[in-house]
Protein backbone atom coordinates (compact mmCIF):
# COMPACT_ATOMS: atom_id res chain seq x y z
CA UNK A 1 0.00 0.00 0.00
CA UNK A 2 3.13 2.14 0.98
CA UNK A 3 4.88 1.99 -2.15
CA UNK A 4 1.46 2.12 -4.03
CA UNK A 5 1.39 -1.37 -6.05
CA UNK A 6 -1.51 -2.69 -4.92
CA UNK A 7 -2.53 -1.86 -8.59
CA UNK A 8 0.43 -4.01 -9.70
CA UNK A 9 -1.33 -7.67 -11.20
CA UNK A 10 1.28 -9.05 -10.39
CA UNK A 11 1.95 -8.33 -7.00
CA UNK A 12 -2.13 -8.49 -6.18
CA UNK A 13 -2.29 -11.68 -7.45
CA UNK A 14 0.33 -13.27 -5.13
CA UNK A 15 -1.02 -11.38 -2.57
CA UNK A 16 -4.56 -13.28 -3.22
CA UNK A 17 -3.19 -16.25 -3.55
CA UNK A 18 -1.17 -15.59 -0.25
CA UNK A 19 -4.55 -15.23 1.66
CA UNK A 20 -6.07 -18.24 0.42
CA UNK A 21 -3.19 -20.22 1.76
CA UNK A 22 -3.40 -18.57 4.87
CA UNK A 23 -7.01 -19.03 5.26
CA UNK A 24 -7.96 -15.61 4.63
CA UNK A 25 -10.50 -15.74 2.38
CA UNK A 26 -12.27 -12.39 3.05
CA UNK A 27 -8.87 -10.70 2.42
CA UNK A 28 -8.17 -12.29 -1.25
CA UNK A 29 -12.00 -11.71 -2.13
CA UNK A 30 -11.30 -8.00 -1.45
CA UNK A 31 -8.57 -8.27 -3.02
CA UNK A 32 -9.55 -9.62 -5.70
CA UNK A 33 -12.54 -7.35 -6.09
CA UNK A 34 -10.41 -4.14 -5.93
CA UNK A 35 -8.49 -5.24 -8.88
CA UNK A 36 -9.80 -2.67 -11.28
CA UNK A 37 -7.93 -4.92 -13.87
CA UNK A 38 -8.10 -8.50 -13.38
CA UNK A 39 -5.96 -11.21 -15.72
CA UNK A 40 -6.20 -14.82 -16.39
CA UNK A 41 -3.91 -15.57 -13.69
CA UNK A 42 -5.68 -13.17 -11.34
CA UNK A 43 -9.29 -15.35 -11.85
CA UNK A 44 -7.51 -18.74 -11.73
CA UNK A 45 -5.90 -17.84 -8.48
CA UNK A 46 -9.25 -17.03 -7.31
CA UNK A 47 -10.36 -20.37 -8.07
CA UNK A 48 -7.60 -22.29 -6.62
CA UNK A 49 -8.13 -19.74 -3.03
CA UNK A 50 -12.05 -21.18 -2.92
CA UNK A 51 -10.85 -24.75 -3.46
CA UNK A 52 -8.47 -24.21 -0.96
CA UNK A 53 -11.19 -22.63 1.33
CA UNK A 54 -13.66 -25.90 1.00
CA UNK A 55 -15.81 -23.43 -0.78
CA UNK A 56 -15.67 -25.92 -4.30
CA UNK A 57 -18.58 -24.56 -5.72
CA UNK A 58 -17.66 -21.03 -5.79
CA UNK A 59 -14.64 -21.80 -7.42
CA UNK A 60 -16.54 -23.23 -10.26
CA UNK A 61 -18.84 -20.21 -10.31
CA UNK A 62 -15.40 -18.52 -10.14
CA UNK A 63 -14.43 -20.48 -13.31
CA UNK A 64 -17.74 -19.74 -15.34
CA UNK A 65 -17.80 -15.89 -14.67
CA UNK A 66 -14.04 -15.69 -15.76
CA UNK A 67 -15.42 -17.00 -19.09
CA UNK A 68 -18.26 -15.33 -19.26
CA UNK A 69 -16.45 -11.53 -19.18
CA UNK A 70 -14.25 -12.77 -21.77
CA UNK A 71 -11.52 -14.44 -20.76
CA UNK A 72 -10.17 -17.51 -22.36
CA UNK A 73 -10.15 -20.92 -19.98
CA UNK A 74 -6.16 -21.54 -20.70
CA UNK A 75 -3.77 -24.92 -18.76
CA UNK A 76 -3.88 -23.59 -15.33
CA UNK A 77 -7.70 -23.15 -15.35
CA UNK A 78 -8.70 -26.07 -16.52
CA UNK A 79 -6.28 -27.70 -14.13
CA UNK A 80 -7.75 -25.68 -11.17
CA UNK A 81 -11.27 -26.42 -12.45
CA UNK A 82 -11.00 -30.38 -12.90
CA UNK A 83 -9.79 -30.06 -9.09
CA UNK A 84 -12.91 -28.06 -8.44
CA UNK A 85 -14.78 -30.92 -10.08
CA UNK A 86 -13.23 -33.84 -7.90
CA UNK A 87 -14.08 -31.99 -4.53
CA UNK A 88 -17.50 -31.28 -6.31
CA UNK A 89 -18.20 -34.67 -6.42
CA UNK A 90 -20.45 -34.52 -9.23
CA UNK A 91 -19.46 -36.67 -12.51
CA UNK A 92 -22.41 -33.99 -14.51
CA UNK A 93 -20.16 -30.97 -13.51
CA UNK A 94 -17.08 -33.05 -15.04
CA UNK A 95 -18.63 -34.23 -17.85
CA UNK A 96 -19.50 -30.41 -18.65
CA UNK A 97 -16.04 -29.25 -18.20
CA UNK A 98 -14.58 -32.66 -20.80
CA UNK A 99 -16.87 -31.26 -23.05
CA UNK A 100 -15.30 -27.36 -22.64
CA UNK A 101 -11.34 -29.77 -23.17
CA UNK A 102 -12.69 -30.99 -26.13
CA UNK A 103 -13.92 -27.62 -27.60
CA UNK A 104 -11.01 -25.63 -26.87
CA UNK A 105 -8.39 -27.94 -27.76
CA UNK A 106 -6.79 -28.92 -24.75
CA UNK A 107 -7.83 -32.83 -25.52
CA UNK A 108 -3.45 -32.81 -26.77
CA UNK A 109 -2.56 -31.55 -23.36
CA UNK A 110 -1.19 -34.34 -21.72
CA UNK A 111 -1.28 -32.62 -18.38
CA UNK A 112 -5.18 -32.18 -18.24
CA UNK A 113 -5.78 -35.65 -19.99
CA UNK A 114 -4.07 -37.20 -17.31
CA UNK A 115 -5.69 -35.05 -14.34
CA UNK A 116 -9.24 -35.77 -16.61
CA UNK A 117 -8.71 -39.60 -16.50
CA UNK A 118 -7.92 -39.31 -12.67
CA UNK A 119 -10.62 -37.45 -11.85
CA UNK A 120 -13.41 -40.06 -13.45
CA UNK A 121 -11.20 -42.60 -11.69
CA UNK A 122 -11.84 -40.60 -8.42
CA UNK A 123 -15.84 -40.13 -8.96
CA UNK A 124 -16.26 -44.06 -9.75
CA UNK A 125 -15.95 -43.30 -13.55
CA UNK A 126 -13.29 -46.25 -14.06
CA UNK A 127 -14.41 -47.09 -17.91
CA UNK A 128 -14.50 -43.10 -18.82
CA UNK A 129 -10.89 -42.71 -17.27
CA UNK A 130 -9.49 -45.98 -19.39
CA UNK A 131 -11.54 -43.69 -22.53
CA UNK A 132 -10.05 -40.88 -21.88
CA UNK A 133 -6.66 -43.28 -21.60
CA UNK A 134 -6.89 -44.59 -24.83
CA UNK A 135 -7.41 -41.26 -26.56
CA UNK A 136 -4.50 -40.09 -25.78
CA UNK A 137 -1.80 -40.59 -28.47
CA UNK A 138 1.23 -41.33 -27.04
CA UNK A 139 0.94 -41.22 -23.33
CA UNK A 140 3.70 -40.28 -20.90
CA UNK A 141 4.90 -42.26 -18.12
CA UNK A 142 2.62 -39.72 -15.52
CA UNK A 143 -0.69 -41.24 -18.02
CA UNK A 144 0.39 -44.53 -17.75
CA UNK A 145 0.98 -44.61 -13.95
CA UNK A 146 -2.22 -42.38 -13.58
CA UNK A 147 -4.25 -44.92 -15.11
CA UNK A 148 -2.38 -47.71 -13.14
CA UNK A 149 -3.29 -46.16 -9.72
CA UNK A 150 -6.80 -45.78 -11.25
CA UNK A 151 -7.10 -49.80 -10.99
CA UNK A 152 -5.60 -49.59 -8.42
CA UNK A 153 -8.03 -47.63 -6.53
CA UNK A 154 -10.53 -49.61 -8.05
CA UNK A 155 -9.20 -53.16 -7.10
CA UNK A 156 -8.73 -54.06 -10.53
CA UNK A 157 -5.77 -55.64 -9.68
CA UNK A 158 -5.27 -58.15 -12.99
CA UNK A 159 -6.02 -55.01 -15.49
CA UNK A 160 -3.16 -53.15 -12.81
CA UNK A 161 -0.58 -56.08 -13.67
CA UNK A 162 -1.39 -56.17 -17.61
CA UNK A 163 -1.90 -52.49 -17.93
CA UNK A 164 2.16 -52.49 -16.06
CA UNK A 165 3.71 -54.83 -18.05
CA UNK A 166 2.04 -53.19 -21.80
CA UNK A 167 3.81 -49.91 -20.19
CA UNK A 168 7.01 -51.00 -19.52
CA UNK A 169 7.59 -54.38 -21.83
CA UNK A 170 5.27 -53.17 -24.98
CA UNK A 171 5.60 -49.39 -24.70
CA UNK A 172 9.16 -49.42 -23.11
CA UNK A 173 8.37 -46.56 -20.48
CA UNK A 174 10.09 -47.00 -17.04
CA UNK A 175 8.62 -47.07 -14.48
CA UNK A 176 9.12 -45.47 -11.48
CA UNK A 177 8.87 -45.25 -7.26
CA UNK A 178 4.94 -43.97 -7.63
CA UNK A 179 4.23 -46.25 -10.80
CA UNK A 180 5.47 -49.16 -8.11
CA UNK A 181 3.31 -47.75 -5.09
CA UNK A 182 0.45 -48.14 -7.28
CA UNK A 183 1.22 -51.28 -8.62
CA UNK A 184 1.78 -52.85 -4.91
CA UNK A 185 -1.29 -51.46 -3.85
CA UNK A 186 -3.64 -53.08 -7.02
CA UNK A 187 -1.82 -56.62 -5.19
CA UNK A 188 -2.93 -55.61 -2.14
CA UNK A 189 -6.06 -54.52 -3.15
CA UNK A 190 -7.23 -58.03 -5.29
CA UNK A 191 -4.94 -60.11 -2.67
CA UNK A 192 -2.46 -60.96 -5.50
CA UNK A 193 -0.02 -62.05 -2.89
CA UNK A 194 2.80 -63.53 -5.02
CA UNK A 195 2.44 -61.07 -7.78
CA UNK A 196 3.17 -58.73 -5.26
CA UNK A 197 6.54 -60.01 -3.66
CA UNK A 198 7.45 -61.14 -7.54
CA UNK A 199 7.49 -56.99 -8.18
CA UNK A 200 8.32 -56.35 -4.91
CA UNK A 201 11.29 -58.60 -5.17
CA UNK A 202 12.54 -57.54 -9.07
CA UNK A 203 11.94 -53.43 -8.43
CA UNK A 204 15.34 -52.94 -7.51
CA UNK A 205 17.09 -55.69 -9.92
CA UNK A 206 14.94 -55.59 -12.85
CA UNK A 207 13.98 -51.65 -12.96
CA UNK A 208 16.11 -49.73 -10.88
CA UNK A 209 13.40 -48.63 -8.55
CA UNK A 210 15.00 -48.20 -4.74
CA UNK A 211 11.88 -49.58 -2.21
CA UNK A 212 10.64 -46.76 -0.41
CA UNK A 213 8.56 -46.51 2.78
CA UNK A 214 5.77 -46.65 0.51
CA UNK A 215 6.73 -49.52 -0.94
CA UNK A 216 7.10 -51.30 1.99
CA UNK A 217 3.98 -50.04 3.88
CA UNK A 218 1.64 -51.96 0.66
CA UNK A 219 3.92 -54.95 1.59
CA UNK A 220 2.75 -55.04 4.68
CA UNK A 221 -1.03 -54.44 4.33
CA UNK A 222 -0.80 -57.10 1.16
CA UNK A 223 0.50 -59.86 3.53
CA UNK A 224 -1.58 -58.90 6.69
CA UNK A 225 -4.90 -59.18 4.33
CA UNK A 226 -3.96 -62.15 3.25
CA UNK A 227 -3.17 -63.66 6.86
CA UNK A 228 0.33 -63.74 7.09
CA UNK A 229 0.56 -61.25 9.62
CA UNK A 230 3.70 -62.87 11.55
CA UNK A 231 5.56 -62.12 7.87
CA UNK A 232 4.50 -58.85 7.99
CA UNK A 233 5.79 -57.94 10.93
CA UNK A 234 9.02 -59.86 10.50
CA UNK A 235 8.82 -57.41 7.05
CA UNK A 236 8.30 -54.47 9.33
CA UNK A 237 11.50 -55.44 11.23
CA UNK A 238 13.33 -56.29 8.27
CA UNK A 239 12.83 -53.00 7.05
CA UNK A 240 15.89 -50.19 6.69
CA UNK A 241 14.01 -47.21 7.69
CA UNK A 242 12.10 -45.95 10.50
CA UNK A 243 8.56 -47.62 9.96
CA UNK A 244 5.95 -44.99 9.44
CA UNK A 245 2.41 -44.67 10.55
CA UNK A 246 0.99 -46.18 7.49
CA UNK A 247 3.18 -49.01 8.21
CA UNK A 248 1.62 -49.50 11.52
CA UNK A 249 -1.27 -48.73 10.40
CA UNK A 250 -1.46 -51.11 7.78
CA UNK A 251 -0.70 -53.88 10.10
CA UNK A 252 -3.39 -52.31 12.47
CA UNK A 253 -5.90 -52.97 9.81
CA UNK A 254 -5.06 -56.35 8.96
CA UNK A 255 -5.31 -57.10 13.08
CA UNK A 256 -9.02 -55.63 13.09
CA UNK A 257 -9.69 -58.43 10.36
CA UNK A 258 -7.98 -61.38 11.45
CA UNK A 259 -8.91 -60.06 15.08
CA UNK A 260 -5.27 -60.48 16.77
CA UNK A 261 -5.83 -58.17 19.88
CA UNK A 262 -1.92 -58.50 20.55
CA UNK A 263 -0.42 -57.84 17.73
CA UNK A 264 -3.16 -55.53 17.09
CA UNK A 265 -2.33 -53.51 20.55
CA UNK A 266 1.41 -53.31 19.47
CA UNK A 267 0.54 -51.63 16.19
CA UNK A 268 -1.77 -49.20 17.84
CA UNK A 269 0.82 -48.35 20.47
CA UNK A 270 3.32 -47.66 17.97
CA UNK A 271 0.84 -45.46 16.06
CA UNK A 272 -0.40 -43.36 19.26
CA UNK A 273 3.68 -42.58 19.84
CA UNK A 274 3.77 -41.59 15.93
CA UNK A 275 0.22 -39.87 15.76
CA UNK A 276 -1.08 -38.92 19.11
CA UNK A 277 -4.02 -37.30 17.96
CA UNK A 278 -5.23 -39.52 15.29
CA UNK A 279 -9.00 -40.43 16.58
CA UNK A 280 -8.84 -43.25 13.83
CA UNK A 281 -6.22 -45.38 15.55
CA UNK A 282 -7.49 -44.84 18.96
CA UNK A 283 -11.08 -46.42 17.35
CA UNK A 284 -9.80 -48.95 15.44
CA UNK A 285 -8.15 -50.58 18.56
CA UNK A 286 -11.59 -49.92 20.53
CA UNK A 287 -12.76 -51.97 17.69
CA UNK A 288 -10.58 -54.87 17.95
CA UNK A 289 -11.36 -54.95 21.28
CA UNK A 290 -14.76 -55.03 20.86
CA UNK A 291 -15.58 -57.49 18.12
CA UNK A 292 -13.06 -59.62 20.34
CA UNK A 293 -15.93 -59.06 23.42
CA UNK A 294 -13.29 -57.29 25.49
CA UNK A 295 -16.03 -54.22 26.47
CA UNK A 296 -13.65 -53.24 28.89
CA UNK A 297 -10.60 -52.33 27.50
CA UNK A 298 -12.90 -50.80 24.07
CA UNK A 299 -14.17 -48.65 26.76
CA UNK A 300 -10.95 -47.66 28.22
CA UNK A 301 -9.31 -46.50 24.83
CA UNK A 302 -12.27 -44.50 23.82
CA UNK A 303 -12.00 -42.85 27.36
CA UNK A 304 -8.24 -42.35 26.62
CA UNK A 305 -9.50 -40.92 22.97
CA UNK A 306 -12.26 -38.85 25.32
CA UNK A 307 -9.47 -37.81 27.64
CA UNK A 308 -7.09 -36.60 24.53
CA UNK A 309 -10.64 -34.15 23.27
CA UNK A 310 -10.38 -36.35 19.89
CA UNK A 311 -14.09 -36.50 18.30
CA UNK A 312 -15.32 -39.43 16.08
CA UNK A 313 -16.19 -37.71 12.36
CA UNK A 314 -19.78 -38.71 11.76
CA UNK A 315 -20.47 -40.44 8.50
CA UNK A 316 -22.55 -39.40 5.92
CA UNK A 317 -22.99 -40.54 2.30
CA UNK A 318 -23.25 -38.54 -0.87
CA UNK A 319 -24.83 -39.56 -4.28
CA UNK A 320 -25.53 -37.85 -7.05
CA UNK A 321 -29.07 -37.16 -8.67
CA UNK A 322 -30.89 -34.19 -11.12
CA UNK A 323 -28.02 -31.74 -10.99
CA UNK A 324 -27.85 -32.16 -7.02
CA UNK A 325 -25.45 -33.86 -4.57
CA UNK A 326 -27.91 -35.50 -1.82
CA UNK A 327 -26.07 -36.09 1.23
CA UNK A 328 -27.12 -38.26 4.12
CA UNK A 329 -26.14 -38.87 7.62
CA UNK A 330 -26.77 -41.88 10.11
CA UNK A 331 -31.07 -42.20 10.78
CA UNK A 332 -31.57 -39.26 8.26
CA UNK A 333 -35.25 -37.93 8.01
CA UNK A 334 -34.46 -34.67 6.62
CA UNK A 335 -34.80 -35.59 3.10
CA UNK A 336 -38.17 -34.31 1.35
CA UNK A 337 -38.31 -38.16 0.02
CA UNK A 338 -38.15 -39.86 3.45
CA UNK A 339 -40.67 -41.93 3.70
CA UNK A 340 -40.40 -43.23 0.26
CA UNK A 341 -36.93 -44.38 1.29
CA UNK A 342 -37.53 -45.72 4.84
CA UNK A 343 -40.06 -47.71 2.57
CA UNK A 344 -37.58 -48.71 0.15
CA UNK A 345 -35.03 -49.67 2.92
CA UNK A 346 -37.33 -52.00 4.81
CA UNK A 347 -38.59 -53.37 1.69
CA UNK A 348 -34.71 -54.43 0.91
CA UNK A 349 -34.38 -56.04 4.65
CA UNK A 350 -37.42 -58.29 4.52
CA UNK A 351 -36.09 -59.52 0.98
CA UNK A 352 -32.53 -60.24 1.96
CA UNK A 353 -33.94 -62.24 5.07
CA UNK A 354 -36.35 -64.03 2.56
CA UNK A 355 -34.16 -64.48 -0.48
CA UNK A 356 -30.96 -64.97 1.14
CA UNK A 357 -31.38 -65.97 4.79
CA UNK A 358 -29.54 -62.63 5.99
CA UNK A 359 -28.96 -61.87 9.22
CA UNK A 360 -27.63 -58.01 10.25
CA UNK A 361 -24.42 -58.45 11.31
CA UNK A 362 -24.24 -56.63 14.37
CA UNK A 363 -20.56 -57.25 15.46
CA UNK A 364 -20.08 -54.31 13.39
CA UNK A 365 -21.72 -51.94 15.48
CA UNK A 366 -19.54 -52.54 18.58
CA UNK A 367 -21.00 -51.34 20.89
CA UNK A 368 -22.26 -52.88 24.39
CA UNK A 369 -25.96 -52.81 23.66
CA UNK A 370 -28.78 -55.37 23.10
CA UNK A 371 -28.55 -57.38 19.84
CA UNK A 372 -32.03 -55.46 18.41
CA UNK A 373 -31.09 -51.92 19.40
CA UNK A 374 -27.87 -52.97 17.47
CA UNK A 375 -29.87 -54.21 14.74
CA UNK A 376 -31.95 -50.98 14.79
CA UNK A 377 -28.28 -48.62 14.54
CA UNK A 378 -27.05 -50.87 11.75
CA UNK A 379 -30.07 -50.20 9.81
CA UNK A 380 -29.74 -46.87 9.61
CA UNK A 381 -26.72 -46.17 8.51
CA UNK A 382 -25.68 -43.43 6.36
CA UNK A 383 -24.79 -45.54 3.25
CA UNK A 384 -27.73 -47.84 3.39
CA UNK A 385 -30.02 -45.01 3.20
CA UNK A 386 -28.30 -43.34 0.48
CA UNK A 387 -28.49 -46.78 -1.43
CA UNK A 388 -32.31 -46.95 -0.88
CA UNK A 389 -32.63 -43.39 -2.60
CA UNK A 390 -30.17 -44.69 -5.38
CA UNK A 391 -32.54 -47.78 -5.91
CA UNK A 392 -35.92 -45.18 -6.14
CA UNK A 393 -34.07 -42.55 -8.85
CA UNK A 394 -31.28 -43.82 -10.24
CA UNK A 395 -32.32 -45.48 -14.14
CA UNK A 396 -31.84 -49.40 -14.03
CA UNK A 397 -29.04 -48.78 -16.57
CA UNK A 398 -26.55 -46.67 -14.55
CA UNK A 399 -24.67 -47.56 -11.75
CA UNK A 400 -25.30 -46.36 -8.65
CA UNK A 401 -22.36 -44.49 -7.09
CA UNK A 402 -22.36 -43.40 -3.51
CA UNK A 403 -19.02 -41.42 -1.54
CA UNK A 404 -18.70 -41.93 1.61
CA UNK A 405 -16.30 -40.02 4.18
CA UNK A 406 -15.46 -43.08 6.14
CA UNK A 407 -14.75 -46.08 6.23
CA UNK A 408 -17.84 -49.12 5.29
CA UNK A 409 -19.03 -51.03 7.54
CA UNK A 410 -19.39 -55.00 6.90
CA UNK A 411 -23.20 -55.13 6.86
CA UNK A 412 -23.20 -52.13 4.44
CA UNK A 413 -21.38 -53.96 2.24
CA UNK A 414 -22.93 -56.78 2.58
CA UNK A 415 -26.30 -55.14 2.34
CA UNK A 416 -24.85 -53.40 -0.86
CA UNK A 417 -23.61 -57.35 -2.27
CA UNK A 418 -27.44 -58.19 -1.71
CA UNK A 419 -29.14 -55.41 -3.44
CA UNK A 420 -26.65 -55.97 -6.51
CA UNK A 421 -27.81 -59.07 -6.95
CA UNK A 422 -31.52 -59.37 -5.51
CA UNK A 423 -32.06 -55.99 -7.82
CA UNK A 424 -29.42 -56.69 -10.44
CA UNK A 425 -28.12 -53.54 -9.91
CA UNK A 426 -24.08 -52.41 -10.54
CA UNK A 427 -23.25 -50.12 -7.34
CA UNK A 428 -19.63 -48.57 -6.76
CA UNK A 429 -19.01 -46.79 -3.39
CA UNK A 430 -15.99 -45.17 -2.36
CA UNK A 431 -15.62 -45.13 1.09
CA UNK A 432 -11.94 -43.68 3.34
CA UNK A 433 -9.89 -46.82 1.74
CA UNK A 434 -10.67 -47.45 -1.81
CA UNK A 435 -13.63 -48.24 -4.27
CA UNK A 436 -16.08 -50.99 -4.21
CA UNK A 437 -17.58 -52.40 -7.30
CA UNK A 438 -20.58 -54.64 -6.35
CA UNK A 439 -22.51 -57.05 -9.03
CA UNK A 440 -24.07 -60.18 -9.15
CA UNK A 441 -23.09 -60.35 -5.46
CA UNK A 442 -19.99 -60.08 -5.22
CA UNK A 443 -17.38 -57.05 -4.45
CA UNK A 444 -14.38 -56.04 -6.64
CA UNK A 445 -12.55 -55.56 -3.09
CA UNK A 446 -13.30 -59.47 -2.59
CA UNK A 447 -14.39 -58.66 1.36
CA UNK A 448 -11.18 -57.30 2.45
CA UNK A 449 -10.73 -53.42 2.72
ZN1 LIG B 1 -22.78 -49.58 7.78
ZN1 LIG C 1 -15.92 -54.15 -1.19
Amino acid sequence: MKYGVLEEVKVVNALINWYGKAGDLSSSCKLFEDLSVKNVVSWNTMIVVYLQNGLAEEGLGCFNVSRAVGNKADHAAFLAVLRVCEAIGAVKVAQGIHGMILCCGFNANMCITTALLDLYAKLGRLEDSSKVFLEIISPDSMAWTAMLAAYATHGYGRDAIRHFELMVDHYGISPDHVTFTHLLSACSHSGLVDEGKHYFETMLERYRVEPRLDHYSCMVDLMGRSGFLQEAYGLIKEMPMEPSSGVWGALLGACRVYGDTKLGKEAAERLFELEPCDGRNYIMLANIYSASGQWKDASRVRNLMKLKGLVRASGCSYIEHGNKIHKFVVGDWSHPESEKIQKKLKEIRKKMKKELGYKSRTEFVLHDVDEDVKEEMINQHSEKIAMAFGLLVISPMEPIIIRKNLRICGDCHETAKAISLMEERRLIIRDSKRFHHFSEGSCSCRDYW
